[in-house]
């Protein structure tokens, strides 16, 4: 049977479109090779009616299909898992503008257009999309609507379902369905295209969208200030959108040990400034003529009252090029070697700090010289956390001490009313650890949509929830 399907789907697909055996190993394993899976083949489509035809094939013969974009998400949700018989179905070939309406604020663009690319493309005609994060030149928007991604101007523009209109998907019995609307207002039902965000391919494919533009600002222009009391970060932030208004668009925040790291690592970084803090915040402002005296207002007011102790204000291009590559580099995989726990979490904005103080408590309370190390967009509660358990002590003590600190923070960011996966998807990473995250019958309504879509359960299984943690019997309790 699998052979017949394997033949079937080359034949579909001509030569170039699949890959097997040693050409397809970049597919079959993440970024940074943390998750491997075994494929029977990479089928690499061109068009919505040949990924119609693949799935059609996986459905008659039982084959798992396992959809992929730039293999950026980070948390194993792209790579095959588990015995049964799989596919990796790669978008990369579907990967062009469709088209790009300035009247209408919107571009069409097929699943596998890289993120840079409709950056470029709504620059064109002087318009700017707004999903940015550090993988831009290589995630794609189908893996960016399939994870939900946020990225640096979520603070302004809202995530990734706030930028989807309209989508264009195959269901996982092989049909399409066409909902490339590029309506802002549309009451009329069930708005099914935000079942498919978010859902890391487990209802369907998405084969095209229609994303949402925005104005052009005239220009960008970041503060890069060290924090004088970290434990006023959020009146730093009110001043921040009370100054900025609308014109606010990214607040992060960084800490300095790790600028200091990716100094000395990347010499083409240069440091913005001399003063040296334990706390910096990168602080943009995006609009007209207007925006440098709003951000000198916002220093000035933020260091009379003890906010800001310092700051430096991007000139030109490549000072502003350089703040945001040096915030690039500050992910603590890039530039710490050792054991690292990490989350990519959100807690309610004004409860980040006193979050951050418990959770080095929590961890040292398990293993004493844990380090937590934060990072990220502040401005919406979003924080890429990492525990560095430091010390040396043996493997298997480590690995039961690192499973009680991972259990115990998870714990903690449920009881701030966060989530332990604002970003990147909960893919195989959390696929365990959600369990808590969500009430038995939330799980069980998931469970049931999902089989309402796709009763063999072909579409990425072992990713993102576990259908029996929706078991209708304990909902009922
Ligand atoms: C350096 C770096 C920085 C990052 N920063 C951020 C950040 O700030 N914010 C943030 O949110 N994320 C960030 N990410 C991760 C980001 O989530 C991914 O880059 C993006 O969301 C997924 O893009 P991708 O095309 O690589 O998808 P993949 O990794 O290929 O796939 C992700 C998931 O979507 C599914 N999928 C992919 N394509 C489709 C499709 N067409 N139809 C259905 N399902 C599909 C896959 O099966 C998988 O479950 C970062 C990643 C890196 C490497």
């Amino acid at each position: 049977m699998t052979q017949e399907a394997i033949a079937e789907l080359k034949a579909l697909l001509g030569p170039r479109g699949w890959l097997e055996g040693e050409d397809a190993a970049t597919y079959t394993q993440d970024i940074r090779g943390t998750y491997k899976g075994d494929a029977l083949l990479v089928v690499r489509p061109t068009s919505t009616e040949e990924v119609s035809g693949v799935v059609k094939i996986c459905n008659r013969h039982g084959i798992v299909i396992v959809p992929q974009g730039g293999n950026t998400g980070l948390c194993g949700g792209a790579i095959p898992r588990g015995n049964r018989p799989s596919i990796v179905l790669s978008v990369a070939r579907m990967n062009k503008i469709i088209s790009v309406d300035p009247l209408r604020y919107s571009v069409t663009a097929e699943a596998g257009c890289i993120v840079q690319t409709i950056h470029d493309a709504a620059a064109e005609v002087d318009r700017a999309f707004a999903l940015d994060w550090g993988a831009r030149g290589s995630a794609v928007i189908g893996g960016a609507i399939s994870t939900n991604a946020g990225g640096i101007n979520v603070l302004r523009f809202g995530n990734t379902r706030d930028q989807v209109l309209g989508l264009e998907v195959v269901l996982p019995d092989g049909r399409i369905w066409n909902g490339l609307r590029a309506l802002r207002k549309d009451s009329s039902g069930y708005d099914m295209k935000h079942l498919f965000i978010g859902a890391e391919g487990t209802l369907g494919i998405v084969t095209k969208a229609v994303m949402r533009l925005h104005p052009r600002p005239l220009r960008d222009q970041t503060m890069y200030a060290s924090v004088g009391d970290i434990e006023r970060l959020m009146e730093l932030f009110a001043l921040a959108r009370s100054v900025g208004d609308s014109n606010l668009t990214a607040f992060e925040l960084i800490p300095g040990h790790m600028v200091d790291r990716a100094i000395a690592k990347y010499p083409v970084l240069t440091r913005p400034m001399e003063t040296r803090a334990e706390w910096y915040v990168l602080v943009r402002f995006s609009g007209g003529e207007d925006i440098t005296e709003k951000l000198e207002t916002f220093f000035g007011e933020a260091a009379e009252r003890g906010l800001l102790t310092d700051a430096a204000l991007a000139q030109n291009m490549a000072q502003e090029k350089n703040l945001w590559d040096l915030r690039d580099e500050i992910p603590p995989l890039k530039l710490m070697t050792g054991k690292m726990l990490k989350w990519d979490t959100s807690v309610p904005i004004d409860r980040i700090i006193p979050f951050l103080a418990e959770c080095e408590k929590v961890a040292c309370a398990i293993h004493p010289p844990s380090k937590v190390i934060a990072f990220g967009h502040v401005g919406d509660g979003n924080l890429h956390m990492s525990i560095w358990p430091e010390g040396t002590i043996g493997e298997p003590v480590f690995d039961k001490l690192c499973k009680d600190i991972v259990s115990a923070i998870d714990n903690l960011i449920w009881q701030y009313g966060g989530s332990i996966c604002a970003e990147h998807g909960v893919g195989v990473e959390n696929y365990d650890r959600v369990q808590g995250q969500k009430s038995p019958l939330e799980f069980e309504m998931m469970a049931k949509i999902k089989q309402v879509f796709d009763p063999q359960n072909l579409f990425n299984p072992g990713k993102m929830f576990n259908p029996a943690y929706g078991d209708v019997k304990q909902a009922a309790e």
